[in-house]
């Protein structure tokens, strides 16, 4: 899916407030009646069925008379409430290039009014695997076809309160810089996913601080779940980075030590292929009889002193509360049979970025919003947004707008829910707040400070992609 930022740049006031006011409908409506969304918007004049079809035109909604007249947020939209309240934080002014596409998520450059690249993930959860999900769906009951804006924004919730808890815990993972809705914001990795590397200097050294890094996240009560050679970047000095964490669990998990031992499955059998590591597999014992002996150096989920727990305080500062957790687990339950290779699937080789420092401003459209300074406030005492714990969404009673005002300064940083309640809780904590903006600014900070130049090491890549989709992706981005 394209990210065509330009409209964005042309949406007026109103544009976003009915956006938002669609958005507070699939709270509890599949398909928001056309009325409902009028009412919640009150605009002068009847002005909604106007900004409606231009929502339509810009493909940022989804019209649908089946069953009575009404209308969805599309992933555009949603994408675009997400990145306006960005905007209008600060966090960054213009979106550059799509640097990944993983099996559930979309992956942008951005950049900060200084220049500094940051990251942009997109969470699209049922965008394709959406077996898991199917399976628990009557926990949402009649909700089942629209709680993918619920599910990725918690999954976004729960990677970015990982990222920075992972990252006060000194684990090499990008800086947690702010998130919203569905998308989480964090520093940009030099580097290149191990499945592109064909090559290095030291593979045993590379291979043994993977693999101590399974065992420190497990010391620290966690288990990554998807630890391969996708989720783990590597750069030019052979530093590695981890990305990826929404499908995290706790070494309590009833099925911790199976997931512990597949993350060193992957790395075992990539680095004994890629890299042709021996690892002793075999050995001959006093009866002659062959035992496996790679025990020797493979970590044992039981030799592990795990703290469990560990990182729950830190988590919940972050706003991923242990509803959260529970709720999000009745989702990702982490799939069995799930086939490591069919993760992120990256840029094929032509679309490969070759370090930030070359990448010139010119690749970011600029967006400067209308509408940033707009008192926008819904009426959302309607009977549908009274019913919103369920669905755990933005919760906007008090009329506040995520999208139209800048009124949540004090809360940079984290990664809002966009929950009323924790956002007074917040707002009653100087300490949080303080502590959080001083986060992001020093994420920021240590962003700028990773620019360097990419060099050739790693230049051809083993890894095929959706080389015309790319293209077409690059084509439109190139012409930003
Ligand atoms: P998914 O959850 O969909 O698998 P990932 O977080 O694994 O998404 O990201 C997909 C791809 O995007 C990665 O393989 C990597 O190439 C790129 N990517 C993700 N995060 C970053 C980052 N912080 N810096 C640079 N590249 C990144
Ligand atoms: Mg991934």
């Amino acid at each position: 899916m394209k990210l065509d930022v330009d409209a964005l740049r042309y949406l007026s006031k109103d544009d976003f407030r009915v956006l938002t006011a669609v958005e507070m409908g699939m709270r509890n409506h599949e398909i928001v009646p056309s009325e409902l969304i009028d009412r919640i918007a009150s605009l002068k004049h009847g002005g909604t069925y106007k900004v409606l079809k231009n929502l339509l035109k810009h493909k940022l909604l989804h019209h649908d008379s089946s069953k009575y007249d009404g209308f969805r947020l599309t992933y555009l939209g949603y994408d675009f409430l997400a990145i306006k309240t960005m905007v209008n934080r600060g966090v960054f002014d213009a979106v550059g290039r799509k640097i990944g596409v993983g099996k559930e998520s979309d992956i942008f450059e951005v950049a900060t009014e200084d220049g500094t690249i940051l990251v942009m993930k997109l969470h699209r959860l049922g965008r394709t695997s959406f077996r898991a999900v199917k399976s628990k769906r009557d926990y949402l009951r009649h909700r089942s076809s629209y709680n993918w804006l619920y599910l990725s924004r918690l999954a976004a919730l729960k990677e970015f309160a990982f990222m920075k808890a992972l990252d006060e815990h000194g684990f090499p993972v990008p800086h947690a810089v702010d998130c919203n809705r569905h998308c989480v914001i964090m520093s940009r990795i030099q580097g290149y996913p191990l499945v592109q590397v064909k090559e290095f200097q030291n593979p045993d050294i590379v291979f043994e601080t993977i693999l101590g890094l399974i065992v420190r996240l497990a010391e620290h009560g966690l288990i990554h779940c998807d630890f391969n050679e996708f989720n783990i970047m590597v750069d030019d000095d052979e530093k590695v980075t981890m990305i990826d964490f929404p499908q995290m669990v706790s070494v309590s998990h009833r099925n911790a030590e199976m997931y512990f031992d597949r993350d060193i499955e992957c790395i075992f059998k990539f680095f004994g292929k890629r890299f042709n590591l021996s690892f002793n597999e075999t050995e001959v014992a006093n009866d002659d009889s062959e035992v496996d002996s790679d025990e020797g150096c493979r970590p044992q989920f039981s030799d592990i002193k795990k703290v469990s727990g560990f990182l729950d305080k830190e988590l919940e500062a972050s706003g991923f509360t242990r509803k959260d957790q529970d709720d999000i687990a009745k989702f990702i339950d982490v799939d069995v049979e799930k086939d490591p290779n069919s993760d992120s699937e990256g840029l094929d080789d032509g679309d490969t970025v070759k370090g930030t420092s070359d990448v010139s401003s010119s690749n970011f459209e600029s967006l400067c919003l209308n509408g940033k300074e707009g008192d926008l406030k819904l009426d959302c005492s309607q009977d549908t947004c009274k019913e919103n714990s369920q669905i755990g969404h933005e919760t906007r009673e008090d009329g506040l707008d995520e999208s139209g005002n800048d009124t949540r300064v004090e809360t940079q940083g984290r990664c809002d829910s966009g929950s009323e309640e924790e956002e007074e809780h917040d707002s009653k904590n100087p300490e949080l707040i303080k502590s959080l903006n001083k986060q992001r600014k020093c994420a920021i900070q240590s962003a700028r400070g990773r620019r360097k130049a990419i060099t050739s090491r790693n230049t051809y890549k083993d890894k095929g992609g959706k080389s015309s989709y790319n293209s077409k992706i690059q084509t439109q981005l190139s012409s930003w």
